[in-house]
């Protein structure tokens, strides 16, 4: 028989959210729903997962790509890196970059950012340094260990990974002198799962640490269209200097519903370079090419509804109903005592809980409020005195949780 690839095995508990699943099936089997008593209804604030429906505009691009399919004039194959009028618009919307826009070979489309992540690195191979701020979003770091660039698991997290402490005492942001030399940096601006969002300075700091240590750094940018504050920036490119050091990974997900659409895109600008001179942009479309045959043409359809007037209205309107989700739990908390981020430029609020193991908190919240949400600790060891609310619900949910949390005070 053949043998199972190793690095399989060196995956620590499985991932984070099927995990979190099975301890809510248990519970569940323990404590069955009755139908009687919405009380004993178990709701999620676990999973980021959209839950609301696709706005018209959108809705009505996919319908449209669909039926165009169905057509002699309309019908397309496959698309490679994706339409041209869809990585132009991309350029243009997302990255106005006065007398330097990204040209359209410089954008490709892709079936959502995880896919991407989960490619990344094969561009830099198992015998990369990687770094991640410390927690972070669970597929760096598994990721990392199923291309072989992780080492060993050494009980609190692996030997080949840096895990820069993101903590309240440094503001959620890295201190970059942590930062390995010639590593691979992922860095998602807004976090998963802490809520910060980046401010300018800090990015600028960052740009300039990874050039002067000779990083390249993968700017996970999913949750850029949930940023509020307009002195934040939404893309790692920005900041001058960037196209020489950053990879940005970016989604319809979150801002469009998009989650089992699945439509994402990566900027891979042709300055990047690896130590050796050669260009990653190509690389990047070599191995897109190999192992990936393009995204829906119908999801890609939507995206472009999705980037006009109406669709980026519309886009606004989602994420803002999410954003007051993000309100409600905040303010739940924060009348319990509960200190918290995040939730203001982001959907996820990151509460502390000072001397807690983040696996109990989760179980007593999940005991008394028969509420999901998903410990710090899955996220990293930076993490295990924490708990992720995601503001991803519908709204009477989210009202019954938020009332329900206020039995933790009892
Ligand atoms: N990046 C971050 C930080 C996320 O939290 C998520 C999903 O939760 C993704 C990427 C996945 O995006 P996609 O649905 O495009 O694969």
């Amino acid at each position: 028989m053949v043998k199972r690839n190793p690095r399989l095995a060196a995956l620590k508990a499985g991932y984070l959210f099927p995990e979190i699943a099975r301890r809510r099936r248990e519970f569940a089997a323990a404590h069955p729903e009755d139908p009687a008593r919405p009380e004993t209804r178990i709701i999620s604030l676990g999973v980021g997962n959209t839950t609301e429906p696709i706005l018209p505009h959108i809705d009505a691009g996919l319908t449209e790509g669909a039926r165009k399919l169905g057509t002699v004039e309309g019908y397309s194959g496959y698309q490679d890196e994706g339409l041209l009028e869809l990585r132009e618009k991309i350029s243009g919307v997302f990255y106005p970059i006065p007398g330097k826009p990204f040209g359209a070979d410089e954008i490709f489309i892709s079936d959502g950012a995880k896919c991407d992540i989960g490619r990344l690195q094969l561009l830099f191979g198992a015998e990369t340094k990687v770094a991640v701020q410390d927690p972070s979003y669970p597929v760096y770091v598994d990721g990392s260990v199923l291309t072989g660039a992780a080492g060993s698991w050494t009980g609190e997290g692996y030997s080949g990974i840096s895990y820069l402490p993101c903590t309240a005492e440094n503001g959620y942001f890295p201190d970059l002198s942590l930062l390995p030399e010639n590593s691979l940096f992922y860095f998602c601006s807004p976090n998963n799962p802490t809520g910060a969002a980046a401010a300018r300075p800090q990015l600028e700091a960052l740009v300039a640490a990874a050039r002067e240590k000779g990083c390249v750094i993968v700017f996970d940018a999913a949750y850029a269209e949930y940023i509020r504050d307009p002195a934040l920036p939404k893309t790692i490119f920005s900041v001058d200097g960037a196209r020489e050091c950053a990879i940005e990974v970016n989604s319809f997900s979150k801002p469009a519903g998009f989650t089992g659409v699945r439509l994402g895109w990566t900027v891979v600008p042709k300055e990047l370079r690896y130590s050796g001179g050669e260009s990653v942009n190509a690389d990047w479309s070599r191995v897109m090419g190999t192992i990936f045959n393009g995204a829906s043409n119908i999801a890609q359809e939507g995206a472009l509804a999705a980037l006009s007037g109406t669709g980026l209205e519309e886009i606004r309107r989602l994420c803002d109903f999410y954003l007051g989700n993000a309100e409600l739990i905040r303010h739940a908390l924060t009348k319990l005592g509960i200190s918290c981020v995040g939730g203001d430029n982001s959907p996820y609020v990151w509460a502390r809980f000072p001397g807690r193991d983040s696996w109990e908190v989760f179980a007593e919240i999940l005991e008394k409020c028969r509420v999901v949400t998903t410990p710090g600790a899955g996220f990293g060891p930076s993490g295990r005195s924490f708990i992720r609310f995601s503001a991803f619900g519908h709204r009477a949910d989210v009202e019954e949780a938020c009332r329900r949390l206020l039995k933790l005070g009892e």
